[in-house]
C-alpha cells in the first residue's frame, strides 16, 4: 500500500489502484470485508486490511487522545528536588526555555514536534472524520487531507518520551526526580495517537466521502 499519498490514485479506465509499498505492483483496488486482508499478487506484502468499523475506531482514539493531550498539558511532566528546593515542570517548559536562549530555533522545532504537530494532527484526523461518518462530505476534506499528509510525519511524541526517560536517568542521579502525571497523559495520547492512524485508512476515507457525494 501506498502511504506517501492520502487519495486514491485513479487508473484511466476511472477504478482505483493500490501499489505495493515492497515491489511496487500497482494493483486494482477491490473492497475487501471486514476481518479480511488484500496482498500482493507477486510478493505477498501486506496491501490493506478491511478493519471492523476502522473509521470509527481511528474517530474514538484520536478523540481519546485529545483528552490524554490536555492531561499532558495541565499536569507536571517531571518534578525535581534538590536541597530543599522543589520544581515542577510542565510539557511545554523545554521548548519554552529554548526560546529564551540563542537555541530558539530548536525550541520552536521541540515546542511545534511535541506539542502542536500532535495536537492539530488530531484535531485534523477528527474534522477529516467525523462529517464522513455522518454522512456528509465536506468541501474542505482536501484541505484536511493535505494538511494530514503534510502534519503527519512531524508527530513524533514517541521519540520525546524517549528523551523524557533518558532526562529522568541523567538527572536523578543528583536531584530527586519525580514523574508527574503529564507524562501518563503523554503516552497515553502517543499510544492514542498511534491507534488513531492506524486504523485511519485514507483511501477507505476518501471512497466514503466521494460515496457520499453521490
Ligand atoms: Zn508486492
Amino acid at each position: 500500500m501506498d502511504n506517501s499519498g492520502v487519495h486514491p490514485d485513479k487508473a484511466p479506465d476511472n477504478q482505483y489502484i493500490r501499489i505495493c509499498s515492497e515491489c511496487d505492483l500497482v494493483h486494482h483496488h477491490v473492497p475487501v470485508a471486514r476481518g479480511q486482508t488484500a496482498y500482493c499478487k507477486r510478493c505477498g506484502k501486506t496491501l490493506y486490511r478491511g478493519h471492523s468499523y476502522a473509521l470509527e475506531r481511528s474517530l474514538a482514539f484520536a478523540v481519546c487522545g485529545l483528552a490524554f493531550f490536555a492531561v499532558a498539558n495541565v499536569a507536571p511532566l517531571l518534578i525535581f528536588s534538590m536541597q530543599g528546593n522543589s520544581n515542577a515542570n510542565l510539557l511545554i517548559d523545554g521548548g519554552l526555555e529554548f526560546l529564551k536562549t540563542d537555541y530558539w530555533f530548536l525550541g520552536l522545532l521541540v515546542l511545534f514536534a511535541s506539542v502542536i504537530a500532535p495536537f492539530l494532527l488530531l484535531c485534523v484526523i477528527i474534522l477529516m472524520v467525523a462529517p464522513v461518518l455522518m454522512g456528509r462530505a465536506p468541501v474542505v476534506s482536501g484541505a484536511l487531507f493535505r494538511a494530514y499528509a503534510r502534519l503527519r510525519p512531524w508527530a513524533m511524541g514517541e521519540i520525546f518520551i524517549i528523551g523524557i526517560i533518558v532526562a529522568y536517568v541523567k538527572l536523578s542521579d543528583f536531584a530527586d526526580v519525580f514523574v508527574g502525571t503529564a507524562l501518563f497523559g503523554f503516552m497515553g495520547m502517543v499510544i492514542s495517537s498511534v491507534l488513531a492512524l492506524l486504523y485511519l485508512d485514507p483511501r477507505e476515507l476518501w471512497l466514503r466521502i466521494e460515496a457520499n457525494r453521490s
